[in-house]
């Protein structure tokens, strides 16, 4: 496995769950190796008349609990390591949740902030038609990830829909609500990160209105989850992105920073100011006295370099893989609390999911029942692991693993190996 690889960060997750579990080491080697990988070359007609081939990516790790389901995302360092990884990942996330999915995940390697909205569009359109093959609203779900939203989705289902000749809108989640995507999809990633920092609240019996919190990343997810934090009573004491981090002890005002990120250049926080406010680098955003840390950026932000300065007694996150196993042991070791990827940051798959079964039936839920119905599958999901994790003596992820690899190694036994 290349160096630094992701993957093998999965891979040491699922063993880690598996001895705990004493799971059959065949069953360990099928969960062990994604179905099915597809790389795919993208040529573009860039604007100025020239043609580039970016390189795409979709995999599909485990279909055995339902169709394969997980974003897509667009990112210059996306490699094909990462998107096995974050297809395994998936997997897990939609059995601890308990939806009937498997895991997929898709990428670019591209820097979309380089691309004109055409280009984007164009590039989208030839990755869709070059992985249609594998897709299906029955067998492999799209979403979107980091650097893709709901316009992607919707000329993702547009050209499935060409393709077909009719309109197919259960190809793809997150879509517009214009294009029969669901209320509340957008925010239910944050949502979701919300609601597991206030049951890890609850079971540390702190008071949310005397918690201060740092979040990394200011996209989708860290906007949402900073939002919804502050609107509990958190005081958000600095957020970051990749124009740099912004830091007021006394709490920064969110509603204002995501109106100014609607209208920025390439949605950054770059040149955004208020009375109280500093500007301090990433790392000591990590490394803030504060109670919460929310990691939503991307993978292998605390590593063995930084983990012994974080401060926070609760790391949720919100992002995929951003803590590495020999930080975590490091953290656990300190008595902090990590609430894992695939439990904090289900939210948007748990609404996709409820995007889809209204994409299937043609009827339309309220946000309220959205809402209402996410924070029930969170709030039971977290109760489940906290439970476990208290019984079995181990640490959040541990706990997640057990129950999600439990649930999928179930069903390969129960369907059997074919033929
Ligand atoms: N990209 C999101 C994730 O990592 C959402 C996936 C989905 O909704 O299918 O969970």
């Amino acid at each position: 496995m290349e160096k630094g690889s992701v993957f093998a960060m999965a891979l040491e997750q699922l063993n880690s769950a598996a001895k705990l579990l004493k799971l059959d080491d065949n069953i360990l080697r099928v969960l062990s190796h994604p179905e099915r990988e597809l790389t795919v070359s993208l040529p573009v007609v860039m604007d100025d008349g020239n043609i580039e081939v970016f390189t795409g990516h979709r995999v599909q790790h485990s279909s055995a609990r339902g169709p394969c389901k997980g974003g897509i995302r667009y990112h210059q360092n996306v490699t094909l390591d990462e998107v096995k990884a974050l297809s395994t990942w998936m997997t897990w996330k939609c059995a601890v949740v308990n939806i009937p999915y498997g895991g997929g995940k898709g990428g670019i390697t591209v820097d979309p902030t380089k691309l004109s909205d055409n280009e984007i569009r164009r590039m989208t359109r030839r990755y869709t038609v070059a992985i249609m093959p594998i897709i299906g609203p029955h067998s492999d779900i799209p979403a979107p990830d980091v650097n893709t939203s709901s316009e992607t989705m919707g000329w993702i289902m547009d050209t499935v829909s060409m393709m077909r000749g009719s309109t197919v809108l259960d190809i793809v989640t997150g879509k517009s609500v214009e294009l029969g995507g669901s209320l509340g999809r957008r925010e239910a990633t944050g949502r979701g990160v919300m609601f597991n920092t206030i049951e890890l609240l609850k079971r540390l019996d702190k008071d949310p209105k005397k918690t201060t919190v740092a979040v990394q990343g200011f996209g989708n997810v860290g906007s949402v989850s900073a939002d919804l934090l502050s609107k509990e009573g958190c005081k958000i004491m600095a957020v970051s992105d990749v124009s740099g981090a912004y830091y007021n002890p006394n709490g920064l005002p969110i509603a204002d920073m995501i109106a100014y990120c609607t209208t920025s250049k390439n949605r950054l926080l770059e040149g955004f100011s208020a009375a109280g406010i500093s500007k301090i680098s990433n790392e000591e955003l990590l490394q803030l006295d504060v109670d919460v840390l929310v990691p939503a950026a991307l993978e292998k932000q605390i590593t063995i370099e930084n983990a012994e300065k974080i401060k926070a007694y609760a790391i949720v996150e919100g992002a995929n893989g951003p803590t590495t196993p020999d930080a975590e042991r490091i953290l656990i070791k300190k008595g902090k609390h990590v609430v894992p990827d695939i439990l904090a940051n289900s939210g948007g798959v748990v609404v996709s999911y409820f995007e889809w079964v209204q994409s299937i039936q043609s009827f339309f839920w309220t946000e309220e029942e959205v809402n209402k119905n996410l924070e029930r599958v969170e709030v039971d999901a977290f109760d489940a692991v906290w439970t476990l994790a208290q019984r079995e003596k181990q640490d959040l992820r541990n706990a997640a693993m057990m129950i999600a690899v439990d649930r999928v190694a179930k069903a390969v036994k129960a369907r059997g190996i074919w033929p």
